[in-house]
């Protein structure tokens, strides 16, 4: 069993893991789905379909030439009436192509279980299916899984660590898709030849850990290894991840395939094990709903493109007035500001508060505590690098290693003067991208 004596600096945020004993509800299929052509990092798809075209549930509907994208496919069977622009959450621009549903449901006649031999029909399996790291990241995972040097590769990582406060989806996954989990695993090893598994939960989800301790005991698996892992944010970032299971440190922008690793998330890994089972591709997500403005927070498994105000609606619908929507957890995750937005690939949460919990607490000056710095994984220096993101201080922002900050929000948690140290860094992260842009 791992017992890593030193850890990388993390920090201790309230779980209120309130859905955790909830199983996953499978919502009914909506009337309309708006599926995004920008679900992966990389250029958005192009439309295979157009309005008024007939579509059935699995159909290929985006699709695009760029090395680093995945296909988006009819969540619903049904009508296509209409494409629309619309500003994404990230604030980017964005296309919907929305389906009526017929409720119906009716599987594309083209769907099959991949017939896969070698390592390269199961990468091309996977692209077909429009996998993206559903972890967050939402990188293409068939590049993942096509390294430069497959020889170097020994190691498959799966994250189950599910930091974030409120978030529960990969916690009900692990208990509701062991096998697919497993199944998955054992895919992804067979056919990248990769000798070792772990699978790294924290110790607050012991009902998860036992679940798969049991299945893999069951299958006399050896190569196979439940890792437990501390409770601590952040526990899910995949440079943190790598860290504490091999020792292996790994500088931003670097794949894990160059310390010998593959990781991808739990949720990520039950679909392919799904996937070789039904040949259905990505069409639909688990997500947590949550928030003291929800009537009835729960896990929900719903179609893909379906609007966050049909998903609200599932759970009771607000209880009081919504003065935040976060797409992502607490820390990390996204404010939007509709809910006429659609649930996407790398969604993995809802959430949705009201009065005190929305509130943004007054910043106030810098009291020089160093908190930041110590909650730092990476030790970065939060103060500094806001002093050149307000500078434009291209050589100062390089020298502290701007682009290592993996925007976990550690430091703003700890921040007694509320400063918006993570968000002050991505400003950095694009200050330097865009004087690399430009030659600088
Ligand atoms: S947001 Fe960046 S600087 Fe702040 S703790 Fe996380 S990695 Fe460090
Ligand atoms: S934690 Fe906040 S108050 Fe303390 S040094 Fe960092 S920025 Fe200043």
């Amino acid at each position: 069993m791992l017992q890593r004596k030193k850890h990388l600096q993390s920090i201790v945020v309230p779980h209120q893991k309130d859905t955790a004993q909830k199983p996953t509800e499978v919502l009914p299929t909506p009337d309309f789905v708006y599926l995004s052509m920008s679900q992966h990092i990389g250029v958005p798809c192009n439309l295979l379909v157009a309005v008024g075209d007939r579509v059935q549930v699995g159909q290929p509907i985006g699709d695009t030439e760029g090395f680093v994208s995945a296909p988006v496919h009819a969540s619903v069977s049904g009508t296509v009436v209409g494409v629309e622009g619309v500003r994404s959450a990230s604030g980017g621009e964005d296309q919907l192509v929305i389906i009526e549903a017929d409720k119906e449901q009716t599987l594309w006649e083209n769907i099959q279980r991949p017939q896969v031999k070698t390592r390269e029909d199961f990468v091309k399996a996977i692209r077909s299916s429009g996998l993206v790291g559903l972890g967050g990241a939402a990188f293409p995972t068939h590049i993942k899984y096509a390294p430069s040097k497959p020889k170097d590769i020994t190691t498959l990582i799966v994250n189950g660590a599910e930091c974030e406060p409120f978030i529960t989806s990969d916690h009900r996954l692990m208990l509701e898709e062991a096998e697919n989990i497993i199944e998955g695993s054992l895919l992804v090893m067979k056919y990248l030849e990769l000798k070792e598994c772990f699978i790294g939960v924290e110790d607050n989800k012991p009902d998860a850990i036992e679940g798969l301790a049991r299945l893999i005991r069951e299958k006399g698996l050896s190569n196979i290894q439940i890792i437990p892992l501390r409770s601590r944010y952040p526990q899910g970032a995949e440079r943190v991840m790598i860290y504490e299971i091999t020792g292996k440190t790994l500088d931003a922008g670097v794949l894990p395939a160059e310390v010998g690793v593959i990781l991808s998330n739990v949720a990520s890994i039950a679909f392919v094990g799904q996937y070789f089972k039904d040949g259905i591709p990505l069409i639909k997500k688990r997500i947590t709903v949550d928030g003291n403005a929800v009537t009835r927070p729960a896990n929900v498994l719903c179609p893909l493109g379906t609007k966050i105000s049909d998903v609200i609606g599932f759970c009771g619908g607000y209880k009081e007035k919504p003065d935040k929507i976060l797409m992502g957890g607490p820390m990390m995750g996204r404010a939007v500001f509709t809910d006429q937005l659609p649930v996407i690939k790398n969604n993995n949460a809802l959430l949705v508060f009201s009065g005190r919990q929305a509130w943004i607490q007054e910043e106030t000056a810098c009291i020089n505590c160093g908190r930041c710095h110590r909650a730092c994984p990476f030790k970065l220096l939060p103060v500094q690098l806001s002093t050149a993101v307000d500078k434009r201080d291209l050589e100062a922002l390089a020298r502290l290693k701007v682009m290592q900050c993996m925007e976990c929000g550690s430091c703003s948690y700890v921040c007694p003067a509320r400063k918006p140290l993570s968000f002050n860094n991505k400003l950095g992260k694009n200050i330097i991208k865009e004087a690399a842009a430009h030659g600088k």
